[in-house]
């Protein structure tokens, strides 16, 4: 597959919400732009504000309805991926393959049986914890001296493990961040987020988080809410290229991908999706490679979801 993989977006939830259509909305992401810039997958966050787990439970429910929802109306340009294998038939039928990821388990409580049934929902990626502390890890807005990832947090990796979920570690406190490693089998996503070292912020991955990340041989999606970004929030787009050079120096380029985080800010770096169309051309002008260029835009990513699906 030649085109974008991109690892965040908030959309479904802001759509649940504002009851906006995917095709065409005020959003930073509609699939009318989406396609026009070349993305050939768009892992889509089902979010809850942290609330308690069955109020939390019910407002996800409601998102997996939206998200099937607009799939099904919307089915000529878009096809749920439950395998790899259904990405590869997507590309091919010149549809978006999109994947569904939950973001903070806390509507999972501790039942092994809703992550089941999430699963025979769609659901192929999974990060335990928003910023908060739930029932299976400590999110990093725990930190300082947060917790990791508790006994029933390691039952539901070993879990996701089997049924084939991606584990996102992204939101992750320092601690659920390293065990994430150690009780997960396969390699990771860092869905959205950037390099702390050039950017002070908590959800950025300092040096040996980056080295982690490489040794266990997930990637790290570039973040495009511009606190992410520099430290004054007023980036420009060669400030994230920034962080992608410097990440691609630490640790590889094979570890680099995309991670947008579409409607999950007010403002983001880009416009809107629409503006992903110039980004070969943008990574190429700063002095990646063309077969760099392809690894960055999707297929580090694929080799991920590769592994794991
Ligand atoms: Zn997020």
């Amino acid at each position: 597959m030649k085109k974008i993989v991109d690892l965040h977006c908030d959309t479904i939830s802001s759509l649940q919400k504002s009851g906006q259509s995917l095709f065409e909305n005020s959003c930073h992401f509609d699939i009318k732009r989406a396609r026009k810039a070349g993305i050939g997958l768009q892992f889509f966050a089902l979010f809850a504000m942290p609330q308690g787990m069955n109020a939390s439970l019910r407002q996800i429910l409601k998102q997996v309805e939206k998200y099937h929802n607009e799939l099904e109306q919307y089915r000529d340009y878009l096809q749920s991926v439950y395998t790899y294998e259904d990405i590869v038939t997507a590309d091919s039928a010149g549809k978006m393959a999109c994947i569904m990821h939950l973001e903070g388990a806390d509507a999972l409580g501790n039942d092994n049986e809703i992550l089941n049934l999430l699963y025979r929902m769609g659901l192929r990626s999974l990060g335990l914890t928003w910023n908060n502390r739930n029932l299976l890890a400590d999110g990093v807005g725990e930190e300082p001296g947060a917790g990791g990832i508790s006994n029933k947090g390691k039952e539901i990796i070993y879990l996701m493990d089997k049924l084939g979920i991606l584990l996102d570690l992204s939101h992750s406190s320092v601690k659920t961040y390293y065990d994430g490693f150690s009780f997960y089998s396969k390699p990771v996503l860092v869905s959205h987020a950037n390099a702390r070292s050039l950017c002070n912020h908590r959800r950025n991955l300092d040096d040996s988080q980056l080295k982690a990340l490489a040794d266990n041989g997930g990637v790290i999606g570039v973040n495009q809410v511009p606190e992410f970004i520099k430290e004054d929030g007023k980036p420009e787009l060669n400030d994230l290229l920034d962080h992608i050079a410097y990440i691609s120096d630490l640790i590889g380029v094979e570890h680099v991908a995309l991670g947008s985080d579409f409607d999950g800010s007010d403002i983001i770096l880009m416009q809107g999706v629409e503006e992903y169309s110039k980004w070969p051309e943008l990574l190429a002008v700063r002095g990646f490679t063309a077969t760099e260029v392809a690894m960055i835009l999707g297929k580090n990513a694929l080799r991920v979801i590769k592994a794991v699906l």
